[in-house]
This record gives C-alpha cells, sequence and structure tokens, in this order.
C-alpha cells in the first residue's frame, strides 16, 4: 500500500460504513415507528377497557338504587294505605332492613322530615344523625339519594327515600333506609376488584365530593376538578387521557349513574399502561440483532465484491511499468459500468503512450541515409518513456564486421548495405516500436509495453532475417544484438540502453551473429 492509499478510505470501507449507516438509520427508524404504533395501540386499547369498565359499574350500582327504590316504593304504598298505623309503619321498616343486608337502617317520616320510627330501634342521637338526611328527602318530594354523610354507626352513607302518599297523591311522610359506601358495601362489591393491575375507579355526587375511593382516607373529599367527572355528569361516558390530583398523566374511563347523578371513574396511571410496551421493545430488539448480524456480514461481502474491479484496477495502474500491463487490464474482470470505464481509460492511456511515441518517428529529424529516427529522436523517445512508468524493452544492434564491407566494396556499397541492414530493421518492428540509428553502423530499436522474452523474440527474427538477406555484392551479413528490458518503474534509460549495449558486446566477444538478453 503506498501512501495515496494509505491516506484515503478505500472503497469497501467506504461502502461498508456508508450501508452500515443506512442499516442502522432504517433499524432505527423501524422501532421508533413500531413503539409509537405499540404505544398508541396500548394507550388505546386500555382507554377502552376503562370506559367499558366504568360503563358496567355505572350500570350496577344504578340497578342497585333502583330496586332499592322499587322496594322503598312498594312499602311506601304498603303504609301509605293507612300512614297513622305506626305499628304497620314500624314492620314494614324492619322487614325492608332485614330483607336487605345493604340498608343499615330504614326510617319512616313525617312529610315534614320528622322521623317517626326506624328499624333497628332508634335511640334520639341516631335520630339527630339521621334528622337532615330526612328533611333533605321530604323537602325533595320525590324519590332521592341523599348527599353523602356520616350514619349514626359512623360510616360514610347516603339516604335513599321514597315519598308515601295517599290514594289522592298527597305527601303524607317518606320512607327511606341508610346505605353504607364504605368497605363491604355494595359499592366495594361493584368497585373493588378492577380487572386493569394497577387501575382503581373512584365515585363522585354532582358536587365532586368522593363516594368512593378504594383509599378509604379519600372519602369525603371534594375534587376541585375532573375533566372526566365532570365529562361523565354532564350525562356522557367515555375515556380520556388525563391527570390526577398530583399532575401524573392518567388513561381514564367514566360513566353516569343516571339514578343519583353520580360519576363512576376508573384510571390508571399512564405509565403503567405503557409497562409491557419496554418488553416488548426489548424481545424486538433482540429478535433483530441477528437479523442485523446477517445483514452485515452480507453487506461485507457485498462490498468486497463491488470493490474488487477497483482495487485490482488500482493495482494495475500502479504496476503499469509491469510487462503484459495491456495484458493484464483485458483480463481484468471489470463487471459493471464505471470500473468498465476506468479499465479503457487505462487501456486507452497505455494506447496513446504507444502512439505518442510512434509519432515521433515522423516528427523528429531521420537519419537521411537510411530514413530511421535519428539519436535526437531516439533521446526525446528516450526522455518521454523516463517520464512514463510504462514498461519497455530496448535492442542495441551493431553490424558485424561492417569495416570489412566499406574495405572491400568502397564506402557507397557500404551505405546501400547500411540501407539494406535498416529496411530490414524496420520491416521486422511492429507499429508502435522505433527504430533508429543510433550511429555509424548501429542501431536501436525500442519496444514500447514488450517484456523481455517478446523483445528477445523479436530480435532473434530481425538477426535471422538479416542473415538471411544477403545483398549484392556483398553477399549475406550478420548483426550482433543486446536485448534489456525495463525491470522497475523509475529505472532511467541510461541505465537500460547501457545493459543492451553490454550485452551487445557480449554477443561479439561471443563469435557475433547471436542475441544476448540476460547475463
Ligand atoms: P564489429 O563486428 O566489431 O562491429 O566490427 P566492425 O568492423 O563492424 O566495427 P568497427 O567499429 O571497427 O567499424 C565500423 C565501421 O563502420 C567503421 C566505419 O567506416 C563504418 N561506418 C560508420 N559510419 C558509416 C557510414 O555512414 N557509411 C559507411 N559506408 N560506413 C560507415
Ligand atoms: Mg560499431
Ligand atoms: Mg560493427
Amino acid at each position: 500500500m503506498d501512501r495515496t492509499s494509505a491516506r484515503y478510505i478505500g472503497i469497501r470501507g467506504l461502502m461498508l460504513s456508508l450501508l452500515s449507516a443506512s442499516v442502522v438509520v432504517t433499524l432505527a427508524t423501524c422501532l421508533v415507528v413500531a413503539y409509537g404504533v405499540l404505544r398508541d395501540s396500548l394507550i388505546h386499547s386500555a382507554l377502552e377497557s376503562h370506559k367499558a369498565y366504568a360503563y358496567k359499574v355505572a350500570s350496577g350500582i344504578d340497578q342497585f338504587i333502583h330496586s332499592v327504590h322499587e322496594r322503598l316504593q312498594y312499602s311506601s304504598q304498603l303504609i301509605g294505605q293507612d300512614f297513622s298505623n305506626h305499628a304497620l309503619a314500624i314492620s314494614e321498616a324492619k322487614r325492608l332492613q332485614v330483607q336487605d343486608s345493604e340498608l343499615q337502617i330504614v326510617v319512616v317520616a313525617d312529610a315534614a322530615g320528622n322521623i317517626l320510627g326506624g328499624y333497628p330501634q332508634l335511640d334520639f342521637a341516631k335520630t339527630v344523625k339521621l334528622g337532615e338526611a330526612a328533611r333533605q328527602a321530604a323537602s325533595a318530594g320525590r324519590p332521592l339519594v341523599s348527599k353523602a354523610f356520616t350514619s349514626p354507626e359512623g360510616h360514610f352513607s347516603v339516604f335513599i327515600s321514597n315519598p308515601v302518599r295517599d290514594e289522592q297523591g298527597n305527601v303524607l311522610g317518606l320512607i327511606g333506609g341508610v346505605v353504607n359506601l364504605r368497605e363491604g358495601g355494595v359499592m366495594s362489591i361493584l368497585l373493588g376488584g378492577h380487572q386493569l393491575a394497577d387501575a382503581f375507579a373512584f365515585v363522585v355526587d354532582e358536587n365532586l365530593q368522593i363516594l368512593y375511593h378504594p383509599d378509604a382516607a379519600r372519602l369525603g373529599a371534594v375534587l376541585s376538578a375532573s375533566a372526566s367527572a365532570n365529562a361523565a355528569l354532564r350525562g356522557d361516558d367515555g375515556e380520556l387521557e388525563t391527570s390526577d390530583y398530583r399532575g401524573i398523566p392518567m388513561l381514564a374511563g367514566y360513566a353516569e349513574i343516571k339514578g343519583a347523578h353520580w360519576a363512576v371513574v376508573t384510571q390508571q396511571p399512564r405509565d403503567n399502561a405503557l409497562h409491557p410496551l419496554r418488553n416488548l421493545m426489548r424481545d424486538m430488539l433482540w429478535k433483530l440483532l441477528p437479523v442485523g448480524l446477517f445483514g452485515l456480514l452480507l453487506l461485507l461481502a457485498v462490498s468486497t465484491w463491488v470493490a474488487r474491479p477497483l482495487r485490482q484496477l488500482a493495482n494495475s495502474a500502479r504496476h503499469m511499468p509491469d510487462a503484459d500491463a495491456s495484458g493484464e487490464l483485458r483480463r481484468l474482470n471489470a463487471w459493471y459500468a464505471e470500473a468498465a470505464a476506468i479499465r479503457s481509460a487505462l487501456l486507452a492511456g497505455l494506447q496513446s503512450l504507444d502512439q505518442k511515441i510512434s509519432t515521433l518517428h515522423h516528427a523528429a529529424e531521420s537519419d537521411p541515409l537510411t530514413g530511421l529516427v535519428n539519436r535526437r529522436g531516439m533521446n526525446a523517445a528516450l526522455a518521454i518513456l523516463d517520464q512514463q512508468a510504462q514498461p519497455y524493452s530496448a535492442l542495441a544492434l551493431d553490424i558485424d564486421h561492417f569495416k570489412r564491407v566499406n574495405d572491400t566494396w568502397g564506402h557507397d556499397v557500404g551505405d546501400v548495405a547500411l540501407q539494406h541492414i535498416a529496411g530490414i530493421i524496420q520491416a521486422c518492428s511492429r507499429t508502435g516500436d522505433l527504430a533508429c540509428r543510433a550511429g555509424g553502423e548501429e542501431f536501436c530499436l525500442l519496444l514500447p509495453d514488450t517484456s523481455l522474452q517478446v523483445a528477445t523474440e523479436i530480435a532473434e527474427r530481425i538477426r535471422t532475417t538479416i542473415a538471411a538477406s544477403p545483398l549484392d555484392p556483398v553477399g549475406a551479413m550478420t548483426i550482433s544484438i543486446g536485448v534489456a528490458c525495463r525491470t522497475y518503474a523509475e529505472q532511467p534509460s541510461g541505465a537500460i540502453l547501457k545493459c543492451a549495449d553490454e550485452r551487445l558486446y557480449k554477443a561479439k566477444d561471443t563469435g557475433r551473429n547471436r542475441v544476448v538478453s540476460g547475463d
């Protein structure tokens, strides 16, 4: 890994972090949405059951009051036929009290509310205690449930009464019973066991005085405000998100007890209703965790798969000097559009370099005798190769015993022989190769993007072609060739040419007419 790649994050890491971030965000969004939906559904179902419970309890109490009124009405009709018969009134009071355990005391009073008698036997103190309730009932002149008061037995109670009328409908008095609101009474039977955990119900009268509450200490207290009780007292039944007198958020259901104009409120702290949500969310997290881990592994595999062509392209770009770089690029599996485009660009870059070098052949000064690129052109080509990290091979060629040709056939024939050899070198080289006359009877052939092995094959082809192409009148000539290849990106052309020259001398030393491409 070079310094550049160390400084930047890899495509795989980048993809992995982006995809992981999107997975985490998606999961978190799902959890938040699920939390919201579950919370709303829990609140909705808690409110619904509070509403149903309040309605059920209100109906139960209503029925109870109604049945007490019915029994009182029967008795009042009976004693109304002979209201002056005190013994009849008292025996009817006794019958009622004995038959109905909810009626603590049953009394008979005159039209002004003065108590005439009752059962169990009333002493003076009891009469005084019940006096106010009896007077309230008498002044109403209709079936009534009184305000709550403390009964002679010391219980928090109400007085349920019915007027006694004569045959003409004139009010003669009343008969009524005291109903205990405290524990053990009808209220606690109907209201005591709430179906929802942590939930409780209470009953208030029209003045918001608490008639029943699971906390006995609160009996008789008057609520300063209660949205749910007020709604019930307006005659509605329903459900409400509200808060209690301490400001704690509550889920409430409410209903009116029509027979007494009371309100039943059943409620539960909102947090308690949401308690199952925590477990649900924890379960969901545990179930999502393996899925998330599997997803991450999948992402790792996908990002590796996508990043591979780019990593291979980067490696190829780094190792452009290597022989057969273009072959390696062509073999690379660039399976998606961007990778394929980068590969094409790299291949085009390689090709344009080849073309640049080959165009020098025309642009630079050429040797007038042979038409090949002269030494100046060759130096320019080498300078380009020095700048690029492109691999190439160089051939150093020298005609064997050329002095003899000059000596034997003269300088002009020697020139023709030089042209003949130059023509063969040119013919044997490929498009993109650069044939130069380095000086005298020495030549150089530059082969871009060519490995040592391929360059050696080309050198051998040149050597055999020359040996097999006699020139009249000189006859067959031979040539010695040294081959060198760029072995690493920054290797200067001077060193490569020197290596080729050394191998050329070796070819001369070892008998000429040969190619030397190794030490
Ligand atoms: P070797 O096999 O060791 O290379 O022997 P050689 O005779 O080829 O080598 P040497 O360097 O002794 O001789 C090179 C000769 O090439 C000397 C020179 O006269 C001749 N020469 C150089 N330039 C030209 C040219 O432009 N035209 C002609 N006709 N001959 C040239
Ligand atoms: Mg020479
Ligand atoms: Mg020579």
